[in-house]
C-alpha cells in the first residue's frame, strides 16, 4: 500500500493544499509523495476529537489501554520491510539499527502493557475513616492518579521510530490514559505515516475511541506552537535542540494556563577515567570511547562529547589510541542537511575556542557525511572557554586534560544538567569515585560506572533525565515506565461511598492492585 501524505485526524485523513516533501539526505534528492501540511483548522479539529476521546479512553479497566498497547506493537511488526526501507531512506540510518530500533520500540510499547497490568502507577493509597479519634474524627481518604489530558508529542529526528510517532513518549501517555496528538518530525513524514496507520489499525482492533490519537506535519514551526498554545493540550514531551525545547517550554509558560513541557535537550555525557583505571587499559578504553562516540554518527543524547582525566602517561596513551581511531572512522550521513551544517559549525566553533584539533575522520565528497574529530584542552582552558563544554550533536568530542583533581572538580561543578555521568575505574580508585559522586549526582539522571553512555536499556529503573538542560524537568524520565509519572496526577476521594468510588478503590476493587493500607504497603487489601 502506498503512501498518501495525509494527515491522520481521529478515524480521518485530511488533504491539505500547502505540502512538503522528505529529503534522502544521502541523496540530496525529494521522495515521493508530497506530504499535506497541517494548518489551525486540522490542529483545532484534532485537539477537539483528542478531548472528546480523554474521559472514554481513560475510564475502561486499565487492561483494555494495555491490549492497545500490544496491539499497536503487532501492527508495526506486521508493516513489515517497508516500514524500515523508508525509514532508511529518510534518516540515513543503516537496516540493522533501524531494526533494532523497531524492536526497542515494540519492546516499550509492550513493557508499558505490562506495566498497565501491575496497578503500580495508579499509586493506590487507602487512609480508613477513624470515626472516633479525638479530638476529631478522619474521614475515610483514598487516592490514586488519573491522566492528565490530551499530549503532544513532538517526533525526534534521531530515532524515528523509538522517539517519533509510536516512541517512549507516545507508550507512556497512551498507557498512563492520555490521548496523544503528535506533531511529526519534518524530516521522516513517510516513517511516520507508516507507524500512524499501525496506530489507526490498532485503534480500530481494539475498539478504542476516536481522538485517541492524531498525527499532524508540518515544515516549521507554527504547528508545533498551534499545538502547545491549545488550552485542550495539558502536557508536552519532546527530544530535540535546546533552542526549540526552550521555545516550546515558553509558549506552554505563557499560556493562560500553563502545562508542563518534558523536553530532552542537550547533554555532553562527561566521561571521568580515572588513574587506576587509565594505567591499566588506556588502549582498551579508547577503543570503547571511539566506539560510543561514533555509534549512529554522534547522534544520541548519551553520546559521550566530553571526556577527563588527570594529566599522565595513562591519559597519553588514551589520547594516542583514541586519536588513531579517530582518524580512521569512515564518514558516515547525518540525519538531515541541518544536523550536518549546524554539526560542522560546532566543530569550527570548538576550534575557535581554543580546543586543539587531535584527529579528524577523512575528508568525504558524500553528501552530508559527518567527519569525526576529536579535541583536547587542558583543564584551565575549559574553565575560560566554559562555552567548550556546550553540545555540538555528532561525532566530535573533547578531552579534558587536568592538572590535578580539585581542578577535575571544579569542571565538574560547572557543568550544567547531564542526562549522564560516567566513571571509569579499577578498586583502587574507589576513594577518588566516591568523592567524585555527590557532584555526579547533582548533575546528572544516570550515573555509569565501567561502560559508556550511550545505549539506554528500556526497563524499570533507567533514568532517562537529568537537570536542566538535559531536560526540561529534572524529576522524572523519557525512558522507562517511570516515564508514566510525567502524565498522571493525583486525587484524593474523600468520604465517599463505596459504589461511587473508582473501581480500583472500592472493597471489592482493592484487593486486586498493590495499595498502601494506613501507609502499610500491602499487595491485598483489608478483604
Ligand atoms: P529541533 O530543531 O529542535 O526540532 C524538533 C521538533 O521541534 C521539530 O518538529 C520542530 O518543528 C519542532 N520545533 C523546533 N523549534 C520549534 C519552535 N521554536 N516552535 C515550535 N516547534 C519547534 O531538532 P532537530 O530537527 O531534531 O535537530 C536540530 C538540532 O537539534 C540538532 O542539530 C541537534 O543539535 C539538536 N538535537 C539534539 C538531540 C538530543 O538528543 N540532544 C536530539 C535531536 C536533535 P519544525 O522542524 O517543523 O519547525
Amino acid at each position: 500500500m502506498a503512501l498518501t501524505g495525509d494527515l491522520f485526524i481521529g478515524r480521518g485523513r485530511q488533504h491539505t493544499s500547502r505540502q512538503f516533501k522528505a529529503v534522502n539526505p544521502a541523496r540530496g534528492v525529494a521522495l515521493e509523495p508530497a506530504f499535506s501540511a497541517a494548518s489551525d483548522a486540522e490542529v483545532e479539529a484534532a485537539c477537539a476529537l483528542a478531548q472528546a476521546a480523554f474521559d472514554p479512553y481513560r475510564m475502561p479497566p486499565p487492561e483494555r489501554r494495555a491490549d492497545f498497547l500490544e496491539a499497536i506493537a503487532q501492527q508495526i511488526l506486521e508493516q513489515g520491510e517497508a516500514l524500515l526501507e523508508r525509514a532508511h531512506l529518510e534518516t540515513g540510518l543503516p537496516a540493522a539499527r533501524l531494526a533494532g530500533e523497531r524492536a526497542r520500540t515494540v519492546g516499550q510499547l509492550r513493557l508499558f502493557a505490562a506495566e498497565l497490568r501491575t496497578g503500580e502507577w495508579l499509586g493506590l493509597r487507602v487512609d480508613p475513616a477513624l470515626p472516633d479519634r479525638k479530638p476529631a474524627p478522619r474521614p475515610d481518604l483514598r487516592q490514586r492518579r488519573i491522566p492528565c489530558g490530551p499530549v503532544a508529542v513532538f517526533g525526534a529526528s534521531n530515532f524515528p521510530l523509538a522517539f517519533s510517532v509510536a516512541g517512549g513518549d507516545s507508550a507512556a501517555a497512551l498507557a498512563a490514559g492520555c490521548p496523544i496528538l503528535v506533531k511529526g518530525h519534518p524530516a521522516h513524514p513517510g516513517t511516520s505515516e507508516w507507524v500512524a496507520r499501525a496506530i489507526v489499525a490498532a485503534a480500530a482492533q481494539t475498539d478504542m475511541p476516536e481522538g485517541v490519537f492524531s498525527l499532524l506535519n508540518g515544515p516549521d514551526n507554527a504547528l508545533g506552537a498551534a499545538l502547545v498554545r491549545d488550552p485542550r493540550i495539558r502536557a508536552v514531551a519532546f527530544t530535540g535542540s535546546r533552542a526549540g525545547g526552550l521555545a516550546l517550554m515558553q509558549i506552554a509558560a505563557g499560556r493562560a494556563e500553563p502545562i508542563p513541557v518534558f523536553a530532552e535537550m542537550s547533554s555532553v555525557n562527561p566521561v571521568v577515567l580515572l588513574p587506576a583505571a587509565l594505567a591499566g587499559q588506556a588502549a582498551e578504553l579508547a577503543q570503547g570511547f571511539v566506539g560510543s562516540l561514533a555509534l549512529g554518527v554522534g547522534q544520541f543524547c548519551t553520546n559521550p562529547g566530553i571526556v577527563l582525566a588527570l594529566e599522565g602517561e595513562g591519559l597519553q596513551q588514551f589520547i594516542d589510541a583514541a586519536a588513531a581511531a579517530v582518524n580512521a572512522l569512515n564518514p558516515a550521513v547525518m540525519l538531515t542537511k541541518g544536523i550536518h551544517s549546524a554539526y560542522d559549525r560546532g566543530v569550527e566553533r570548538m576550534a575557535a575556542q581554543g580546543a586543539r584539533l587531535l584527529a579528524r575522520g577523512p575528508e568525504s565528497s558524500a553528501r552530508n557525511c559527518a567527519r569525526a574529530a576529536l579535541f583536547s584542552v587542558a583543564g584551565a582552558g575549559l574553565l575560560e572557554h566554559p562555552g567548550l563544554a556546550e553540545e555540538t550533536f555528532g561525532p566530535a568530542s573533547l578531552i579534558v586534560r587536568c592538572a590535578a583533581i580539585e581542578e577535575l572538580r571544579a569542571i565538574l561543578e560547572r557543568f550544567e544538567g547531564q542526562l549522564t555521568a560516567t566513571l571509569h575505574m579499577q578498586a583502587a580508585d574507589q576513594e577518588l569515585a566516591q568523592e567524585l559522586l555527590p557532584t555526579l549526582e547533582r548533575k546528572a539522571g544516570r550515573i555509569i560506572v565501567n561502560s559508556w553512555p550511550t545505549g539506554v536499556e528500556v526497563c524499570h529503573a533507567m533514568v532517562h533525565g537529568g537537570p536542566f538542560p538535559a531536560t526540561a524537568d529534572g524529576r522524572s524520565t523519557s525512558v522507562g515506565t517511570l516515564a508514566i509519572d510525567r502524565f498522571l496526577r493525583p486525587v484524593c476521594y474523600q468520604g465517599f461511598p463505596d459504589a461511587l468510588l473508582p473501581a480500583e478503590l472500592r472493597a471489592t476493587g482493592l484487593p486486586g492492585w498493590p495499595h498502601r493500607f494506613d501507609g502499610e504497603r500491602r499487595l491485598s487489601g483489608p478483604g
